[in-house]
């Protein structure tokens, strides 16, 4: 007889109960070693983590926003009770590919959500994903270090990567409400992300001029509370397209901030630069 993991015998999330309002995450997650590697990123994360469950009320429920989950057409919610843990990288160790992140999904709270939730693009339900998704890279790779027992419940919220910027903002505006149910809402992608510039050997937080301007001036708009202006990060120009060839990795940002009231004091934490082309700046609200 297979022995049921310790998160197997939780009993399942049914529903959110009103809770003190839940602080926000963003996190620069930089490369999948990070979930293996001692490095400081990953010890801020450990420690974060267990602040976090040290505070009056732990989340009930995790809703990760990630880089890495792209859909068309649509929102998704993972739905599944127990998801998988996807290793949607190559040419890494084998000990990165034998993690796993054991946390339970929550179908009953995914179902509900999906039909309060409201595509920002045609205004009805999110849809469900029963079982093609779980938890990707984005997700467990720095989930795991803030909650290594992986007891409380996650979903994974996917990216409608055809809609514009703003829309992926205005729903992180309506993820707000459910701070106060439980809901520790953390997006995870990176502030600057360039992989074609990577320079594998660069000292410590080095980084290209482009990547310094465009983390100061999204550090200084967060700062001052304009989070309204982060959607338009592509009138930056040239400086937007080095940082960001592609900007799944900037997404995320706008889920997390769109969660926040400009009023609420940010703090920084894991600022610096990976690999020259990778800022690893992190946004903790609340
Ligand atoms: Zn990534």
């Amino acid at each position: 007889m297979t022995p049921l993991s310790e998160a197997a015998l939780q009993p399942v999330l049914q529903a959110l109960k009103p809770s003190p309002t839940m602080p926000v995450l963003f996190v620069g997650h930089g490369s999948p070693m990070n979930a293996i590697g001692d490095n400081a990123w990953r010890r801020k994360w450990q420690a974060l983590g267990a602040d976090l469950l040290k505070r009056a009320a732990p989340p009930q429920l995790i809703l990760c926003i990630s880089a890495h989950w792209l859909t068309r057409g649509g929102w998704q919610i993972t739905g599944m009770a127990q998801p998988k843990t996807i290793h949607d990288f190559g040419g890494f160790p084998q000990e990165l590919f034998d993690q796993q992140y054991p946390a339970p999904g929550a179908p009953a709270v995914a179902a509900s959500l999906a039909q309060e939730l409201k595509s920002p693009a045609t205004g009805q339900p999110l849809g469900i994903d029963p079982s093609e998704w779980g938890f990707d890279h984005g997700t467990w790779s720095v989930l795991k270090p803030m909650f290594p027992q992986a007891r409380i419940p996650v979903l994974q919220l996917s990216m409608d990567y055809s809609r514009p910027p703003a829309e992926h903002y205005a729903l992180g505006q309506q993820l707000g409400k459910l701070r106060s149910r439980g809901v520790l809402i953390v997006g995870s992608g990176n502030i600057v992300h360039n992989l074609r510039a990577t320079q594998r050997e660069a000292a410590a937080n080095a980084a290209y001029d482009w990547a310094i301007a465009f983390d100061s001036t999204i550090q200084a708009q967060i700062a001052k509370g304009q989070l309204d202006a982060l959607p338009n990060f592509q009138t930056q120009g040239e400086t937007a397209r080095l940082a960001h060839p592609t900007y799944e990795h900037y997404l995320p940002l706008l889920y997390a901030a769109g969660a926040v009231r400009s009023t609420e004091m940010p703090q920084f934490f894991n600022t610096g630069f990976q690999s020259a082309s990778i800022s690893m700046r992190s946004v903790l609200w609340g």
